[in-house]
């Protein structure tokens, strides 16, 4: 049987355009803009190719009118036109670009092998946007009445092609004493719904052209009505005279055309860089760093992305949206492509152009991510190997990112079970005990003692607390550094990193600090526990449940107790989990192990007051697990009871 060809349902077809492809009507205008600029594009590239005198570049230009009285709004350009066949082909039939087959069919010209490979060279080059013939009919969203005149380059005669919609279209002989072609839109009345007459608005259009089209590559003018005061006139006394208003045309270029970073690095000030990101990304403030670059590769593009020098008001609340503006050949696609960066690297913003993106038919999708992700994974490595480098060269400004930033990245390590801290290491800083400056793991770990097998770390309130903790004296001592952390996060990220380059991380108050012993040492401790056994036992069960284990100290010097986990849950991760909401009923608890401190006076009294009694210990218990927890920042469960028990205390010693 012969096959059937599908027709298109026309009608039905551009009822599904007018009302389905779009998010936002005010797209029209790119589309149309878009179209005069493939127009003007296509007469370049044949001027250029087949060496037609008299095409400059600077003649070109697109225009725009309105006439708010008629309701018309129309785009003008002076390319290269359309003769009567080609608005049957391209006008009459949705889904046919005209503008990709020119690409094509330059593409595939030439007659001799030289002469083909040249033609796909130079049509590598032609920008056009066009690819999908459908962006012309996006008009009709906005429009009622739509008529197109052109007359093609090298023709006499211009046509005039109208249409009002699903219905169908005329085309007629006219007459236009230019090449190029006019789209003249009837805007359609406002509804409930919709304010179409804002599109008759002068700085309506001027704003959806700097947000759409900026980067056009040839000027798109329009006349804009000024008024200017007039000096009073001679003679007149000044006094009480009404001043003297004149309204004039003035025409006014609305795009930018060269986008910044298309223009070379060498001849682009800081000042216009800072100007460029304080004007596009809203900041009043210069960025710490700029990053441009150019790649070439599977996926081309060019990338100018800012760090800012701080962190906006609300970027670490769910408010805050991450994303790169993307631009497909200059044309404004998506504002914020947030599959464009890591959220560890969130805070950085910029702009993403490239001409290899296959975008959706609406064009404001990508259809495919793979480009979008091989583009993602370029960008960051870029930012992260610019960051490294502003480490190593301008510490000062690094600090400040970090000041910034540093949560983020420490978020980064944490987040997604750690899969991007290969990525991230390098770049976290933490306050080292030591100097109390910033360092990081390779920094710590390339002065790591003789001896020393993992990297410490200890986490509360704030630097000054961090320092006095008990547990942090005897690594002190032994000429251990410990890193300070006081962000909430610290001590989950630090437990994902789990190592850095082979060595262990190691909380302080770990039950196990793995400090090595001489035998003489050892020996001794094997001692002291044994002769403090039954003593050690009969505080741990005074404490009834509250400890898994109590048992002499070898990480004091000063304090008596101290107290340290074991397992999964660490004091510190258990104050987090306890604030946050809901938790207040939930048994978050770490294992807890009470220490006490072998070398410090406390521990003969508690012996000798055991021997003489062994009750007493059960007061005395209490009262040092207190301590321990107050000193922990942890609450103690009877701050009543513990009162009372220091107060009988100094009742018996006065
Ligand atoms: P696309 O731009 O994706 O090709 P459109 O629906 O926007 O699809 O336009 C369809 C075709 O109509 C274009 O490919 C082009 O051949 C023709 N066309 C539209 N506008 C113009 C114009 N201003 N000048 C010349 N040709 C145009
Ligand atoms: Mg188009």
């Amino acid at each position: 049987m012969a096959k059937k060809q599908f027709k298109a349902e026309s009608k039905r077809l551009l009822d599904l355009m007018i009302h389905s492809i779009y998010t936002h009507k005010e797209i029209f205008l790119r589309e149309l803009i878009s179209n005069a600029s493939d127009a003007i594009d296509k007469l370049y590239y044949k001027g250029l190719t087949e060496k037609i005198s008299g095409i400059s570049k600077n003649d070109f230009s697109i225009r725009i009118a309105v006439d708010k009285d008629a309701r018309l709004l129309s785009i003008s350009d002076n390319g290269i036109g359309m003769a009567k066949e080609d608005m049957e082909s391209n006008l009459g039939t949705i889904a046919r670009s005209g503008s990709l087959l020119f690409k094509n069919e330059e593409a595939g010209a030439g007659e001799t092998d030289k002469e083909k490979k040249a033609a796909e060279k130079a049509a590598k080059n032609i920008d056009i946007i066009g690819q999908f013939g459908v962006g012309f009919y996006s008009a009709f969203m906005v429009a009622d009445d739509i008529k197109v005149t052109s007359r093609a380059f090298g023709a006499d005669t211009a046509w005039e092609w109208a249409s009002q919609g699903a219905e169908g279209y005329t085309i007629r002989e006219t007459v236009k004493d230019e090449v190029g072609t006019e789209v003249a839109l009837t805007i359609k009345v406002d509804t409930d719904e919709e304010k179409y007459e804002d599109f008759l608005n002068v700085y309506r259009i001027r704003s959806l052209i700097k947000r759409y089209s900026d980067y056009i590559r040839y000027p798109i003018k329009m006349d804009i009505e000024k008024t200017r005061t007039l000096e009073a006139p001679e003679g007149a006394d000044g006094e009480g005279a009404e001043p003297k208003y004149e309204t004039y045309i003035e025409e006014e270029t609305l795009n930018s055309m060269v986008p910044l970073w298309k223009r070379p690095k060498s001849k682009i000030t800081e000042e216009e860089y800072a100007d460029f990101y304080k004007d596009k990304f809203a900041d009043f403030e210069d960025p710490l760093q700029v990053i441009h670059s150019g790649v070439e590769g599977v996926v081309s593009y060019d990338a100018l992305l800012f760090i800012p020098a701080r962190a906006p008001y609300n970027y670490y609340t769910k408010d805050f949206e991450k994303g790169l503006q993307l631009y497909s050949s200059g044309v404004m696609i998506m504002d914020k492509a947030a599959d464009l960066l890591p959220d560890y690297f969130g805070f950085v913003k910029g702009v993403v152009d490239s001409q290899d993106l296959s975008l959706n038919i609406s064009r404001e999708m990508l259809q495919h991510d793979r480009q979008l992700r091989a583009i993602e994974q370029r960008v960051e490595k870029k930012i992260k190997s610019e960051l490294e480098s502003m480490l190593a060269s301008d510490r000062e400004k690094y600090e400040k990112f970090f000041d910034a930033f540093g949560l983020q990245l420490k978020f980064g390590l944490y987040d997604n079970f750690g899969a991007a801290k290969d990525t991230l290491k390098d770049l976290v800083l933490y306050t080292s005990s030591s100097e109390k400056k910033l360092v990081t793991f390779g920094e710590y770990a390339a002065r790591m003692v003789e001896g020393q097998k993992y990297i410490y770390y200890a986490t509360g309130e704030s630097i000054e607390k961090i320092d006095k903790m008990p547990q942090t004296e005897l690594l002190k001592d032994k000429g251990c550094e410990i890193l300070y952390g006081t962000e909430q996060v610290d001590e989950f990220a630090l437990k994902m990193m789990m190592a850095y380059d082979g060595k262990e991380f190691k909380s302080v108050s770990d039950s196990d600090l793995g400090i090595e012993e001489s035998e003489e040492e050892k020996k001794k401790a094997e001692e002291q526990a044994e002769n403090y056994a039954d003593l050690l036992a009969a505080v741990k069960e005074a404490l009834d449940g509250k400890v898994s284990d109590v048992r002499l100290s070898k990480r004091l010097k000063s304090h008596p107790v101290v107290l340290v986990s074991a397992g999964g849950i660490s004091l510190e991760m258990e104050k987090v989990l306890r604030q946050m909401p809901g938790a207040e009923n939930e048994q978050v608890k770490a294992e807890r192990i009470l220490e006490i401190n072998a070398n410090h006076a406390i521990l003969s009294a508690l012996g000798k007051a055991f021997e003489a009694d062994k009750e007493s210990v059960k007061g005395y218990a209490g009262i040092l697990y207190d301590q321990a927890l107050l000193m922990e920042g942890l609450p103690i469960e009877d701050p009543v009871a513990f009162s009372n028990a220091v107060c009988g205390l100094i009742e018996k010693t006065v």
